[in-house]
């Protein structure tokens, strides 16, 4: 808490009475706080990958003569891996600090083509991990509200994840299906893959939270997909609730109103 007092005078500059403001500094501490953690997540995010490609660099050019070749390639690949990371990083942050606190113009949009479209651009994936990617949604629903572009990028995140977090021969569904009510359509994304503990299901859409970061980081991961998820939904008025239970899997569900 800040206190501050002010005089109160007179035209002959007697003193009259105070003024005492009292300001709660509590939020604005915690605020502080919030930003100074991230910048200090991003800030070790980034440096992670460049120490790396620094390092390899530095043997390449420093001891060239040493190397094999097969070394060299071995090299290269990693320097191109970890660069990888840092551009897919770079573009998650700038993606969440656009659409953090962004109000949108929701318009009119057809779930059933953003739904076809995650599915295709996501099978092959599926079919590499030996995933059987299921397709569970009617063929027509009513239009709903929503950003198309958006929406898929919350679909792609969760089918995504799914994929990820599910071992050889699982199972990932993509489901929507029209409210009882008719008021809204349900979107769900379900795997049966490693599950997640009860305690982690209230972090995981904090950014740079992962629950394994060895793992997630073998996949590919940078910790921001679910804050992206779950700021996107947000703005749609919705949210984003989880079932899940380790070592049987997990479902995500979102709702979107009838346009
Ligand atoms: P990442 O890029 O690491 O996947 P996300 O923000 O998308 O980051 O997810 C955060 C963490 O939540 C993941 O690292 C993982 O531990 C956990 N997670 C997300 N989706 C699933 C899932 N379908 N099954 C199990 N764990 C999951």
């Amino acid at each position: 808490l800040r206190i501050h007092l002010t005089d109160l005078l007179d035209q002959n500059d007697n003193k009259t009475g105070t003024i005492i403001t009292l300001t709660d500094l509590t939020e604005l501490r915690r605020l502080e706080k919030v930003r100074q953690e991230f910048v200090a997540n991003v800030s070790h995010e980034l440096r992670t990958p460049l120490t790396s490609i620094i390092g390899y660099l530095e043997t390449l050019v420093d001891d060239s003569d040493e190397i094999s070749d097969e070394l060299q390639d071995k090299f290269l690949k990693i320097i191109k891996n970890e660069a990888d990371r840092l551009y897919l990083l770079v573009n998650d942050l700038l993606q969440l600090s656009k659409i953090e606190g962004e109000s949108l113009d929701l318009k009119k949009g057809d779930l059933i083509a953003v739904l076809d479209n995650t599915f295709q651009r996501l099978q092959d994936k599926a079919l590499e991990a030996k995933i059987k990617l299921v397709p569970d949604y009617p063929e027509e629903l009513p239009e709903v509200k929503m950003i198309p572009e958006q929406i898929e990028q919350v679909i792609y995140n969760l089918v995504d994840n799914a994929i990820k977090y599910t071992p050889e021969d699982g199972e990932v569904i993509i489901r929507s299906s029209l409210s009882d009510n008719g008021e809204y359509v349900t979107v769900e994304v379900e795997d049966t893959g490693i599950g997640i503990s009860r305690n982690d299901q209230k972090r995981i859409f904090e950014r740079f939270y992962r629950v394994d970061k060895a793992r997630s980081r073998e996949k590919g991961g940078t910790g921001i997909g679910l804050s992206i998820v779950k700021h996107i939904v947000q703005n749609h008025g919705s949210n984003i609730e989880i079932e899940s239970q380790p070592g049987k899997g997990s479902l995500f569900r979102f709702k979107l109103e009838i346009a």
